[in-house]
């Protein structure tokens, strides 16, 4: 099934309202497997909302349209779809009670007006509004089907999770089911390259990549009559890309880096500790957030001046005159200097320019060093982030989860 979604509001155009409902459709579509080859956005003039209509109805089985549903003049999107279609609106007695219920209960005498909202094209399914007044509607004619819901995005999206989604689903035979693998230490150049055959030759299921933040997003999605046999077609695509890229792969679905390895870590039954300079607390504070993490997490010190470094964690004076806070030397003595100090199985430091100001040529702002010790002795890497201070600071703590991670399944890095 193709669909077009068009977004109506004088408001849109004019760039003082961002068009959020048609990218929420768009990726509600595109997990139920319906395709999505435009998207238009048309102010709130009739004439040009019916040819837009018109034209959508030219591309698209399905035409889902958002906003101008409501009780004002310029609200005119029910009558423009009618009208295209050649049907009268008629009204919807529920949605009327409503709204007459509404005025009631505040003893308020109804405005002519607001009964407009509960008018729907002649012979549609009706979709109520929980959250609003104008009630939602699918009509189909000749084939083809136009799907109108009202502009907040709060009411929008209720109505199309509750009862859109059902609808739409019943309209279609086939399904779609997808598994997400999450991908963290490789950029998508050096990914592509190593699974560019499947990307290519994979139709049914389908895999495609999306760069998340930190992490890539492998999607492999099927479409079949059931769910199991999606995941049929699916699992032998999922063990290839596991075979090759084995540990690259950190999680499945909605798990986060952050939620990934703080159930590592309390499983693990080791402990750790940290040593923040940049992140200011951000690394321990993303484990703190999940319940049980006491088993594995002893403390972190927020080292931020060279001070703090020397009289928390031991580094020397030298080292940091030597090679400055922001070093491997530097990173490696606070790592063995907390792991000592707080008897953790792991002890993982980091030192940063973290930026806007502070960067050098040899130090640019967005380097960062990462200490790491355990029982093997203690290692140091070094990242160079793009991005404001904020991206840079959020970068390192995920890095520094994946080392942790890396260092409970017994990689390198
Ligand atoms: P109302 O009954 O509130 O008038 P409506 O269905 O007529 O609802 P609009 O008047 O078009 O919808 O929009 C109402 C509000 O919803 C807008 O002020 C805007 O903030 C928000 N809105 C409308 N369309 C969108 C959209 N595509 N993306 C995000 N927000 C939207
Ligand atoms: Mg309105």
């Amino acid at each position: 099934m193709i669909a077009e979604i068009l977004s109506v509001g004088t408001e849109l155009l004019l760039g003082e309202v961002t068009d959020t409902n048609a990218a929420f459709l768009s990726r509600q579509l595109s997990e139920m497997g319906i395709d999505v080859f435009f998207r238009e956005t048309v102010g709130d003039n009739a004439d040009r909302l019916e040819e837009t209509i018109r034209r959508a109805l030219g591309h698209a089985d399905l035409v889902l349209i958002t906003g101008g549903l409501g009780p004002t003049m310029d609200d005119i999107t029910r009558e423009c779809t009618a009208h295209v279609l050649g049907l009268e609106l008629a009204e919807d007695k529920p949605s009327a009670d409503a709204i007459r219920g509404r005025y009631d209960s505040q003893k308020m005498e109804i405005p002519s007006h607001a009964l407009k909202q509960a008018y729907v094209p002649e012979g549609s399914t009706v979709f109520f509004n929980t959250r609003g007044t104008a009630p939602g509607s699918a009509t189909e004619k000749g084939g083809k089907t136009v799907i109108v819901l009202p502009g907040p995005p709060h009411e929008m999206q209720e109505m199309f999770l509750r009862s859109v989604r059902p609808y739409l689903r019943e309209c279609s035979a086939e399904t779609i089911h997808s598994r997400v693998l999450r991908v963290f230490g490789i950029g998508e150049p050096s990914l592509e390259d190593r699974i560019a055959d499947i990307l290519k030759e994979q139709t049914n299921p389908m895999v495609g990549i999306y760069v998340g933040f930190g992490e890539i997003r492998i999607r492999i999605s099927a479409k079949s009559a059931s769910e199991e046999e999606a995941e049929r077609m699916i699992g032998p695509v999922a063990d290839e890309l596991y075979r090759r890229l084995g540990t690259l792969i950190y999680a499945e679905g909605d798990t986060s880096m952050e939620a990934c390895v703080a159930d590592m870590l309390i499983k693990s039954g080791r402990t750790v500790s940290f040593a923040e300079s940049c992140t200011g607390g951000m690394i321990a504070s993303s484990l703190v957030a999940f319940p049980g993490i006491s088993a594995a997490l002893t403390e972190s010190h927020v080292t931020y001046s060279n001070e703090a470094k020397m009289r928390t964690l031991g580094v020397r004076k030298e080292t940091l005159e030597a090679y400055g806070a922001v070093s491997a030397q530097t990173a490696e003595e606070m790592a063995a200097g907390l792991r000592e100090r707080s008897g953790a199985d792991m002890a993982l430091s980091v030192t940063g320019i973290a930026g806007p100001d502070g960067g050098t040529p040899e130090k640019p702002v967005g380097t960062v060093w990462m200490g790491f010790c355990d029982e093997n002795g203690v290692t140091s890497t070094c990242f160079l982030f793009g991005g404001d201070r904020n991206r840079v600071r959020r970068m390192t703590m995920l890095n520094a989860l994946n080392r942790i991670r890396c260092a409970l399944i017994g990689k390198d890095r």
